[in-house]
């Protein structure tokens, strides 16, 4: 008998239909003899249609409120699954992330996890129910309802799967594993039977939204076993998630591609070229919490020097005020910025041994009349940032020059 937690995202759940499919599955396991938590996101649409009707009352919504009302959405889908399943026959109940007592911080609409009682889950899993939970939500100390953050509900299920030591954190989603990139946008993309955590982390921060980053964080940190299936096929094995030194030398150099639309790009011109230049410019920034990206800067050839990094669409805005209200200050020409472009990036352990990585994506760009504008690497991706429009077609190349698609 083992404890597992699965977790199935908003299409899994998007009707009545499949959320029965969704009980069936969960029965299947019981049968088997295993204990299974279940945690649920909203039905899909549904947060979307909670956050416009907010937005309609109130442009930039109260985030407690709006943690009240979107929590609202996987609040209906824990119900809903545990009608099913005792249709089904099957004992189960429902939790909300209070009643658990899913503790967070109160960064409301992107809080952390601090702590999970595992004491009400652990009576009722003994007591022969499964246990099912709204992902996506907690409660911070004061008992004000936190969210954790879009794709949030990954996070729940493997923090549930960490504190309960379970031995396996199974997330049920509309594709049948992780895909070298997205198979929305490259349908010759290939399933991989499995890829590192450090690698899904990469994936995750720059773009992948198949796993919610920090879902990937803890299970590196707490070792739980993870895996990405389909939830509508009956069999396959999906992604697993796996430590480095598990995995056998055949490792292709390139694991997967990933791309982000989201980030602006905000450039001062004509700064001073001296010490302390780069904190006058981002020490504002970081003080009104904005987070930024990559970073350039030129050496400067005539005194004067050129500086660029990007932040989240979102905040381009508000990066650019901050900016032109020091822009004096710091003896600056020009304060300029731009939401047209995305990141593309290539990810892999193997880069760690392999050189050529670069020039061949560089190139690969170059062939298509790609312009690149900016270029971040680490010990295992190549991030650069290029004009929007080119960013699915630079997603396509990519992947046949590194020769991921299906053999
Ligand atoms: P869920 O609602 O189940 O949480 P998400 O929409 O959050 O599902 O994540 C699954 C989606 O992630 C897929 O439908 C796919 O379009 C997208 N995706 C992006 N990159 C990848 C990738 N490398 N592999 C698989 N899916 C990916
Ligand atoms: N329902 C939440 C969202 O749409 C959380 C999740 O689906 O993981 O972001
Ligand atoms: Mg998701």
């Amino acid at each position: 008998m083992a404890l597992i937690v699965q977790k199935y995202g908003g299409t899994s759940v998007a009707n009545p239909e499949r959320i029965r499919n969704v009980a069936r599955r969960v029965a299947r396991f019981r049968a088997l003899g295993h204990q299974v938590v279940v945690v649920v996101s909203a039905m899909s649409g549904e947060t979307n249609k909670l956050i416009a009707l907010a937005k309609e009352i109130m442009p930039d919504p109260d985030p407690r409120e709006l943690d009240v009302l979107v929590s609202t959405g996987e609040q209906v889908t824990i119900a809903l699954l545990s009608l099913a399943l005792m249709d089904l026959g099957v004992k189960a109940k429902s939790y909300t992330g209070a009643q658990v007592r899913i503790l967070t911080d109160a960064a409301h609409t992107k809080a952390r996890i601090l702590q999970i009682d595992e004491d009400n889950i652990r009576r009722d899993l003994n007591a022969g129910n499964v246990v099912v939970v709204a992902g996506f939500q907690g409660v911070d100390e004061a008992g004000n309802i936190t969210t954790l953050g879009r794709g949030g509900s990954d996070t729940t299920g493997v923090a549930l799967a960490a504190a309960l030591k379970a031995d396996e954190c199974q997330i049920y989603t509309d594709v049948d594993g992780v895909y070298t990139t997205d198979p929305r946008i490259v349908p010759e993309a290939r399933r991989l039977k499995s890829i590192t955590f450090e690698e899904m982390l990469e994936m995750a921060s720059l773009g992948s939204k198949v796993l919610q980053i920090r879902s990937v964080e803890f299970a590196g940190k707490y070792k739980v076993k993870l895996r990405v299936l389909s939830s509508f096929e009956e069999e396959g094995e999906g992604t697993l998630i796996t430590f480095e030194d598990e995995n056998n030398m055949e490792q292709p150099v390139i694991s997967g591609i990933a791309f982000n639309r989201d980030e602006a790009k905000v450039t001062v011109l004509g700064v001073p070229d001296r010490p302390g230049i780069a904190y006058q410019i981002l020490g504002p920034i970081a003080d009104a919490n904005i987070d930024v990206d990559i970073i350039i800067q030129n050496v400067a050839a005539d005194g004067t020097t050129d500086f660029t990094f990007t932040v989240h669409k979102n905040e381009l805005q508000k990066a650019l005020g901050i900016l032109k209200g020091v822009q004096a200050h710091i003896g600056a020409r020009e304060v300029v910025g731009a939401d047209n472009i995305a990141k593309v990036s290539i990810v892999g352990v193997g880069m760690r041994s392999h050189v050529g990585i670069a020039s061949l994506m560089f190139r690969t760009l170059a062939e298509e009349g790609i312009n690149i504008q900016m270029i971040s690497t680490s010990e295992i991706k190549i991030s650069v940032a290029i004009e929007e429009k080119y960013m699915e077609l630079a997603v396509r190349v990519l992947h046949k020059a590194f020769e991921l698609e299906e053999a």
